[in-house]
């Protein structure tokens, strides 16, 4: 993997940050991820323009404008060498004697590069995940890609030492998101997604879902579900960047269709349409 510190590109395991970087001591910046497919950037504007409105969010200037930013990236794209990877890039608050109040300092882009192991996720998308409910005991400003993760962390490590494979956020009976992406179910046709307001952090992959059931005439509905309704649903899954669509078959001890993923009809054509989209093939 390739590293961006700040000032330089070096190897990943040589990449240094200073210890009273902001982003250690308060968790105070903002970061994305995007993904490398075959080579090329996918959605890179959409990311971009959500890493700003993060940045604008916290009141945290870029340290560069966007075009010198989208020029480092492509250069830790060029230098990593990687056609299958996912780049990480973060802004903190910069570096200064810890104080709450924002310092003087320069904010800090920082950058990884690393390959995506394909193995791995493509066997969830097929066999689809089991998850656990669990409270939503995040901040209310959850559209902010922010660095504070503690809570997405610590119940997704719950879910995993219960034997799922991740958690689902429910605040106030309602269905949000995952620890790590987006959430939506089908039933009798319709497709169900929670509203992208504050209390989810706005997917790009799920803009990209959701443009592409328009596109194949299933209906959408932006409207919050609760845990019962995903229970009983036709069909549920899951969305995000570096899993891309994965089947749910089983919400706590209940399974979804029996469990039976391949009957999920739409989510398969959800996944064969995202797959061509990012693989280049034209779909018409
Ligand atoms: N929701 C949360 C909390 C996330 O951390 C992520 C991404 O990691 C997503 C949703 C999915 O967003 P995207 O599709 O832009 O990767």
């Amino acid at each position: 993997g390739i590293a961006f510190d700040g000032e330089k590109f070096l190897r990943l395991d040589e990449a240094k940050v200073p210890l009273e970087d902001r982003a250690h001591q308060f968790g105070d910046g903002i970061y994305e991820v995007i993904r490398i497919y075959q080579g090329a950037f996918f959605k890179l504007e959409e990311h971009m323009k959500r890493f700003e409105r993060s940045a604008q969010a916290i009141s945290l200037t870029l340290p560069y404008e966007m075009p010198k930013i989208v020029e480092l990236i492509e250069k830790a794209h060029e230098l990593s060498g990687l056609s299958e990877a996912a780049l990480y890039i973060q802004v903190s608050r910069g570096a200064a004697r810890r104080d709450h109040p924002f310092p003087d300092a320069v904010a800090r882009l920082t950058m990884t590069v690393r390959p995506v192991k394909t193995e791995s996720t493509s066997a969830l998308r097929h066999q689809g995940q089991r998850v656990k409910t669990t409270e939503d005991i995040r901040w209310s400003w959850c559209y902010i890609k922010s660095l504070n993760l503690l809570p997405n962390v610590l119940m997704k490590q719950r879910a995993l030492d219960e034997g799922f494979h991740d958690a689902i956020f429910v605040r106030d009976g309602l269905v949000t998101e995952g620890t790590s992406s987006n959430i939506a179910i089908v039933r009798g046709g319709t497709l169900y997604t929670h509203p992208a307001n504050q209390s989810i952090l706005h997917g790009i992959t799920r803009q990209v879902v959701l443009e592409l059931a328009r596109e194949l005439c299933i209906p959408v509905v932006e409207l919050a579900f609760t845990v019962d309704e995903l229970k009983e649903a036709d069909e549920a899954f899951t969305m995000s960047t570096i899993a891309e669509i994965v089947p749910i078959r089983q919400v706590n001890e209940t399974y979804i269709r029996n469990g039976n993923v391949d009957e999920f009809v739409v989510t398969r054509l959800l996944q064969k349409h995202f797959e061509a989209q990012h693989r280049g093939i034209l779909m018409k």
